[in-house]
């Protein structure tokens, strides 16, 4: 009875809808059809294909379009699988390579066709610590090439198991699920459709919640299919799909760009490139190296990748494999020939990136967990609940996990290194909620208490030591991250795993204080934002824990002044930005005693290392009142002992006044321009080094080889208004 109700829907939606061809001049008439609620099934050069009822025909005509009614295609079905020879097919497989080869059906179609999947794996009955990789052959029942590749592949994988080690390898690291021929029904009708009726690539749900679909609610094989996918963890898949020749990725229903995008579009092109026909010959010709983001391409509501991506975090991929959706049989071989590495490929790249594990810190058992990968928040995955395993697919770079699972303290895991096109391996413990004391005491490097100290577990709590250096603090236990900070001494920063109740007792360092002065007087040029930049250079390696400057301008307006410091790593900090009114002066330290502006604050140099040049850029932006840069200071607060480095082998050719034997000389550009540069020595004779040269702004070195005579000299650089002169001596 049901199968004949379904039928009847059959044959009155085959009534209702015409094939037709829509015509379209520019691509962005893609859109106004889809905004129609009109479903575009096939996008060609010039057209695009759909099937219609005379009302959503007479809409479109109403708008302009040219609408053609098309016969319904005939297909070419000799030597194409149908649903009893893709069985028959799985079946021997199944039975010549039962450790390797098994299969399962996740649910029936309407007209009660069992939905195979074939899965290809070694210890083939067991869900391992491996990743998954998906593919569907046949979603459109008139698109079958897909098919044919996924037993051809079947095929390769089974049949040079344990003889080919690169195909031996994928099956014993892999999980493999293959759906050869998900609509079934379709299939055997030669139409698109599910019996129903339905379009199964517009039948699921909308990321956005938007409708979606031409029957109301969800069919039978989309749910089915979606609950067998809710209980996986694929990693990578594919669903195959006629009539262009292009890979098609996230999103469909929007325009917007999808969280991991480049890494989406980068596995797209991965599959492309492999495939020689798809890559130098998609179709459409617009395609990007053989992909297109979908909706760039036309809008699909429903789409099985969307909601792939969207509700599994799987990389769900739509892949076109020929512009004829039914190709003569004699084709299928070269079809399968420009496929195959693409394939093969697509599933060893579904365990590249993150290989982790995740486990109870206490029993070594799987967690199930949920977990980001910074900065991308929005998006949030799953391991395999059973097995403990997940696997993440990222461009190369370092990365910041944060896993959360019930029960446990969140685990936040830094630094990750991970590589698009190799494997890093995550072991993930995760540590039960239990509420544990930690005690003890801090101290300085002498042994002796330090009181007021504060003891900060981020995220937790704080509190501070007493007179003894006694500290007490509750946590849940799990990995800790603690800074103990007191003025005075450098912040101790420190991540502990406290599984219990605990003692622990810190030594924070003594903080040394050094000072580095230059007193080069400097004119700071009236009404001129080029300003001037004065050196002065650190020759100690000094991690900065703090840092104050003092400076020393005597002007008469200062909110005509910027005063910005730069250090040797480039991070610049405005002290003063034109404000003070019409006070006279800044003189005095930064920042216990002078607000520092902003942008910046002095913290922002924390954690530097101080050696090079520093620079302090002062600038006067009106015209009329003027000063004078009389000096600054350097203030290094560090737990390192400065002995001083060693000398620079240079000169600060512009403002550094520094007496050494010199090779090279540091010029301090301020300005974009045409330089000339000379050392002139005492009898005024004078050596060209650069000639009417173009420098951009900023740090220049100028070899001074060639000077050989001690001596006194000078160093001019002459360009953009401005002369410069520095004395300096050379002892050979
Ligand atoms: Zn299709």
């Amino acid at each position: 009875m049901i199968k004949l109700f379904a039928l009847l829907l059959l044959f009155s939606y085959n009534i209702e809808k015409q094939r037709v061809k829509i015509y379209i001049q520019e691509h962005k008439q893609v859109y106004q059809i889809t905004d129609m609620d009109i479903s575009i099934e096939h996008l060609k050069e010039g057209y695009a294909e759909s099937h219609l009822s005379e009302k959503e025909i007479q809409k479109l005509k109403d708008a302009g379009f040219q609408v053609e009614i098309l016969p319904e295609e005939t297909y070419p079905k000799a030597d194409y699988h149908d649903y009893a020879g893709m069985v028959a097919k799985i079946d021997s497989i199944v039975n010549d390579y039962p450790s390797i080869a098994t299969k399962f059906s996740i649910g029936t179609t309407q007209q009660g066709r069992n939905i195979w999947v074939l899965k290809i794996s070694d210890n083939v009955d067991t869900d391992e610590d491996e990743p998954e990789v998906r593919f569907i052959g046949i979603i459109h029942g008139d698109e079958p090439v897909g098919c044919e590749l996924l037993l051809y592949l079947a095929d390769t994988l089974t049949k040079q198991y344990g003889s080919d080690p690169y195909l031996t390898s994928l099956v014993n690291n892999r999980e493999i699920f293959l759906i050869p021929m998900y609509n079934a029904d379709g299939r055997e009708n030669s139409s698109r459709y599910l019996a129903d009726g339905e379009d199964p690539n517009r039948d699921f749900p909308v990321p956005d919640g938007s409708p979606h679909g031409s029957v109301s609610g969800i069919s039978q094989e989309t749910q089915e299919l979606m609950d067998w996918l809710d209980t996986m963890n694929i990693v990578l898949s594919v669903t195959y799909h006629g009539g262009a020749r292009i890979v098609n990725y996230q999103w469909d229903y929007t325009d917007e760009i999808p969280p991991y995008y480049e890494l989406i579009r980068r596995i797209s092109i991965g599959y492309a490139i492999r495939n020689d026909s798809m890559f130098l010959d998609p179709d459409p010709s617009y395609a990007d190296s053989g992909t297109i983001r979908g909706y760039e391409w036309y809008q699909v509501l429903g789409s099985l990748q969307d909601w792939a991506y969207h509700q599994t975090g799987c990389i769900d991929l739509t892949i076109e494999l020929n512009s004829t959706k039914w190709p003569s049989s004699s084709e299928l071989p070269e079809i399968w020939r420009q496929n195959r590495d693409a394939m093969l490929w697509f599933i060893e790249q579904s365990g590249h990136g993150v290989w982790g594990h995740v486990t109870d810190a206490n029993t070594g058992n799987p967690v199930p967990c949920t977990y980001y990968v910074l900065p991308e928040t929005t998006k949030v995955f799953k391991n395999d609940s059973i097995v403990g395993d997940f696997h993440r697919p990222l461009l190369t770079g370092d990365y910041t996990f944060v896993f959360m699972a019930d029960g446990y303290n969140t685990r936040t895991i830094s630094g990750v290194h991970v590589r698009y096109d190799s494997t890093t391996y995550l072991d993930v413990q995760m540590y039960p909620l239990v509420a544990v004391n930690i005690s003890g005491t801090v101290t300085d490097s002498a042994g002796l208490p330090i009181d007021s100290a504060r003891v900060e577990i981020i995220g937790v709590a704080a509190t501070y030591t007493d007179q003894n250096g006694g500290y007490n603090i509750g946590a849940n236990a799990g990995e800790l991250y603690f800074v103990v900070s007191k003025t005075g001494y450098a912040t101790l920063y420190d991540t502990i795993v406290v599984q219990r109740d605990t003692t622990i007792d810190f030594v924070l360092r003594t903080l040394n204080q050094y000072d580095f002065p230059t007193t080069d007087t400097v004119d700071i040029p009236d009404n001129d934002p080029n300003g001037i930049y004065d050196s002065l250079f650190v020759d100690g390696h000094l991690n900065i824990e703090d840092i104050e400057v003092y400076v020393n301008i005597t002007h008469t307006y200062i909110s005509d002044l910027i005063v910005r410091l730069i250090s040797p790593s480039g991070t610049g900090v405005y002290l003063h930005n034109e404000t003070g009114g019409s006070n006279e002066n800044i003189i005095g330290w930064y920042d216990s005693e002078l607000p520092v502006d902003g942008p910046g604050t002095l913290a922002d140099f924390q954690g530097e290392d101080a050696y090079g040049w520093w620079r302090l850029f002062v600038s006067d932006n009106a015209s009329w009142d003027t000063g004078t840069l009389n000096g600054w200071t350097l203030r290094i607060y560090t737990p390192d002992n400065y002995t001083g480095f060693s000398k620079p082998d240079m000169i600060g050719g512009i403002d550094l006044d520094r007496a050494v034997s010199p090779n090279v000389a540091l010029l301090l550009v301020p300005e974009k321009g045409h330089y000339n540069v000379k050392v002139v020595d005492v009898a005024g004779r004078s050596m060209r080094i650069l000639n009417n040269a173009l420098l951009s702004t900023g740090e220049h070195t100028v070899n001074l080889d060639n000077i050989r005579v001690p001596g006194v000299y000078y160093l001019v650089v002459e360009g953009c208004g401005r002369m410069f002169k520095k004395r300096f001596v050379v002892v050979r």
